[in-house]
């Protein structure tokens, strides 16, 4: 069960499961991809494993269960397909957790993407609140989520917080390459748009969104280098319909940007998705505009989110940059 850079949790972890010191309840953040699973796992392991070292020995008959996704005891959550997780759900999870564990001295409940369970995130706390007060003493629930801002102040106050750890480049790249089915070249080219973050460098892989967003996103900046308006609406339209992907690429617009105002400031854009366009906007707008530009498409990421017809942001967006220029 290797888990790669997160030095510091891997600390805390060895901390946490001295005995008499274990948690019950793990609030787990971390961006999308960052590993918020992985690293439950990891501390559901180092808790369950029979040689008790302060982490996962990998290869007791528990660290083998857990590898394979068959361990008894650690029970993942399901939510549905929007992402909400329905109350008798959580109440039949903290019915279970009176039931003493199969194999050694813990159990583990995993809750993942909390923070999407918008619709009943209030509403689950308040069934989980009793256990967080009062659990069982075999019991731990771990509950993944990217801010800390979705829970309830009763609950917040009384678990420990763990935040995912940024691995690097070199990490994403061994992680991708010993996991296999990747060409080399395909690897290099998702971890330089996507660095550390493993998920993400998996999405960029497997999918088409993600590359196809990194290529919109290029391909504005080559138009704003150009300073030619219809190429960057061109650019834009290159996402026409696809809202998600247009949100994406955004995203790694407004991160080159960011790039870009570093640049000129004579700051490395080191996890900049793409470093050498950044380094060349930097030459070409300076840090004011580009922080400008950066400003203007972060807002219109926004707008994006809240609903507004996408053919009109486009037109809008292609303009406000082009003005900037
Ligand atoms: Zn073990």
């Amino acid at each position: 069960m290797k888990l790669y850079s997160n030095e510091e949790n891997k600390r805390l972890i060895s901390l946490l499961t001295t005995k008499g010191r274990e948690p019950h309840s793990v609030v787990i953040t971390g961006e999308r991809g960052s590993g918020r699973r992985t690293l439950a796992r990891y501390l559901a392991a180092a808790l369950m494993c029979e040689q008790h070292r302060g982490e996962p020995c990998g290869s007791c008959k528990s660290c083998r269960m857990l590898e394979s996704g068959n361990h008894p005891d650690f029970i993942t959550a399901q939510a549905n397909e929007n992402g909400n997780y329905r109350l008798d759900d959580i109440r039949a999870l903290v019915a279970d957790s009176v039931i003493k564990p199969n194999e050694g001295d813990f159990k583990v409940y995993l809750i993942p993407d909390f923070d999407r369970s918008v619709n009943t995130a209030a509403a689950v706390q308040n069934v989980l609140l009793k256990f967080v007060e009062e659990p069982p003493a075999h019991c731990v629930v771990i509950m993944t989520s990217v801010t800390k801002e979705i829970f309830l102040p009763t609950i917040i106050s009384r678990v420990i917080c763990l935040g995912t750890e940024r691995c690097t480049k070199h990490d994403a790249e061994k992680w991708l390459t010993l996991r296999g089915g990747f060409g080399q070249d395909d690897i290099i080219r998702a971890v330089s748009c996507c660095g550390g973050n493993f998920g993400r460098c998996l999405e960029f892989l497997e999918g088409k969104e993600l590359p196809a967003a990194f290529e919109c996103a290029k391909a504005v900046c080559r138009g704003i280098e150009a300073k030619d308006e219809y190429l960057i609406l061109r650019a834009l339209f290159m996402c026409d319909g696809q809202k998600a992907v247009l949100r994406q690429a955004l995203g790694f617009l407004a991160e080159i940007l960011r790039g870009a105002c570093l640049c000129s400031l004579g700051i490395a854009a080191e996890d900049c998705c793409w470093e050498k366009g950044a380094a060349q906007l930097a030459g070409m707008l300076g840090s004011a505009r580009a922080q400008a530009l950066f400003e203007t498409v972060t807002e219109y990421r926004g707008r994006l989110d809240a609903n507004c017809n996408q053919s009109l942001t486009v037109n809008s967006l292609a303009g406000e940059i082009f003005v900037r220029l």
